[in-house]
């Protein structure tokens, strides 16, 4: 199968892309997902490969039975898989799984690297993280510095190179690494992360780079850009249910003391004293691992290896291109960051109608025109408030009026749209068609609906039973009456 035969494929081939909902109209349509930036559909045929691993199932590390041996080399394939799509040699890197997504391994990273080098106290965040990335940074180091980001108001968005070698050149050999995102979950600003790179080593530091938002949607070398960790989640790139993933160079893993302790990860364990293993990535990989979650995630990096990287960009970037003009050109609505041919880009635009809080646009796309959007800051507080500084200001509200920190709260947000390998043309057809809706009956929507909770939207006449929905009981119930 040629490649781009192979992407097509791919492309048609997500489990629940046309689940279908009922709207406000009284019809049920197919979902129209744009929320892949929280998390990404199911590949069915990496599915599949978990599925049939099933009837294999044992733990890991064991060779003498056969379930074990297979479990052992499937996850270890897994493992091999996550180095070649990341072009990560494993001469020099190892690849390790953490968690249920990318967050664990930040703060494993952190934890383990303040330890190493505590001489070297500063470490480098970009303004726009997830708070994944910033946290645990604050939390185990003494001394943090937010690196801006570049451009005001409209054209707020991408990390700030200027500021970032004054930084480097001011704090040089104090500053222990540079955590930074290789695309932003708010805007999909892009860093130009060997530029980054070249910075921190040159002054001897670390580069960190949180992969969660570009692993899915750009190819990525560590080797060409030389980054020393790179971690992302499995369930955004189209493995739900799939571990984080974690690479580091060897001379970094090396480095530190592995930060979980338990079994697998040591060689001998007396009651005075233990030994953790040498071996890599078991000294990382304490306790039973996700191995399905691993296997499945390592048969989607094999098919986006195969298919190419570069093809699923060059085909993500029309799509940018087309959502982005097709919200910028309805008045009323704004979108957030700086233009893709500013700085380049993933599949993610945030934007705002004006007159709607961000939760009453979320909720109306959905019960209107079945269109799945997230809403709120997205765990990026700080870059959040500074792309919407300019509308806060003019926002009138009376900061002593009773209700005025929930006023706020419900204001400060954006819609986020994100698009996915399954994303069509007619999905992004389908997302001015419904803002410009929403645009033109604002009154009406707006007196359909009652705030509920810090930031959401519930329509007063159209509240779907839980059966129209996902209901693991019913699913149960079906199963014990057949069973009866
Ligand atoms: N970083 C970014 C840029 C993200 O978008 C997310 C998830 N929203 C995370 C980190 C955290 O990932 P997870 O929730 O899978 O741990």
């Amino acid at each position: 199968m040629s490649n781009s035969t192979l992407l097509t494929s791919l492309q048609a081939s997500f489990i629940g892309c046309k689940t279908e909902y009922p709207t406000v109209n009284g019809q049920r349509g197919p979902r129209v997902y744009l929320d892949s930036a929280a998390s990404t559909l199911m590949m069915a045929p990496a599915y599949e490969v978990g599925h049939e691993f099933l009837v294999h199932y044992a733990s890991t590390h064991s060779d003498l039975h056969y379930a074990a041996r297979g479990a052992s080399h499937a996850f270890e394939w897994a493992h091999e898989r996550v180095l070649e799509f990341a072009d990560a040699d494993p001469e020099n890197y190892c690849s390790f799984f953490a968690g249920s997504g990318a967050t664990a391994g930040f703060n494993r990273m952190a934890a383990s690297l303040s330890r190493a080098r505590p001489e070297r106290s500063i470490v480098l965040i970009s303004e726009m993280e997830h708070h994944s990335n910033d946290l645990p940074h604050r939390y185990h180091n003494a001394q943090t510095i937010h690196v801006p980001c570049m451009g005001e108001f409209e054209r707020y968005g991408g990390l700030d190179m200027d500021r970032l070698r004054a930084i480097f050149d001011e704090h040089g050999g104090n500053i222990n690494y540079i955590a930074v995102t290789g695309a932003s979950n708010v805007t999909g600003a892009i860093t130009p992360l060997a530029e980054v790179a070249a910075l921190a080593h040159a002054v001897g530091a670390y580069l960190i780079v949180d992969g969660a938002q570009m692993i899915a949607h750009a190819p990525l070398s560590m080797n060409d850009a030389d980054i020393d960790v790179l971690v992302f989640s499995g369930h955004k790139i189209y493995a739900p249910g799939s571990p984080g993933a974690v690479i580091a160079k060897k001379s970094v893993l090396n480095a530190i003391k592995p930060a979980e302790l338990g079994g697998g990860m040591v060689d001998d364990v007396y009651l005075e004293e233990f030994m953790p293993t040498a071996t890599l990535p078991d000294r990382e990989e304490a306790g039973t691992p996700n191995i399905v979650g691993g296997i499945m995630l390592g048969a989607v990096l094999d098919l986006l290896t195969r298919a190419g990287m570069d093809k699923v960009r060059e085909k993500e970037i029309d799509l940018i291109d087309f959502a982005w003009s097709g919200l910028k050109a309805i008045e009323g609505v704004s979108v957030y960051g700086p233009e893709p041919s500013e700085v380049p880009r993933t599949g993610t635009i945030a934007f705002n109608i004006k007159g709607f809080d961000h939760g009453l646009t979320a909720a109306a796309l959905n019960d209107y025109h079945n269109i799945q959007v997230r809403n709120g800051c997205f765990c990026a507080h700080p870059y959040v408030r500074e792309l919407l500084k300019r509308e806060l200001w003019e926002m009138d509200i009376d900061p002593d009026a009773p209700n005025a920190e929930a006023d706020v709260e419900r204001k400060r947000g954006m819609a986020r749209a994100s698009l996915g390998l399954y994303t069509t043309q007619a999905d992004l057809e389908a997302l001015p068609v419904g803002v410009r809706d929403l645009v033109e009956r604002r009154d009406e929507i707006l007196s359909l609906y009652e705030p509920i909770g810090s930031n959401g939207y519930r329509h007063t006449r159209f509240d779907p039973a839980p059966l129209d929905l996902f209901d693991p009981e019913r699913l149960l119930g079906n199963y014990l009456a057949q069973s009866a």
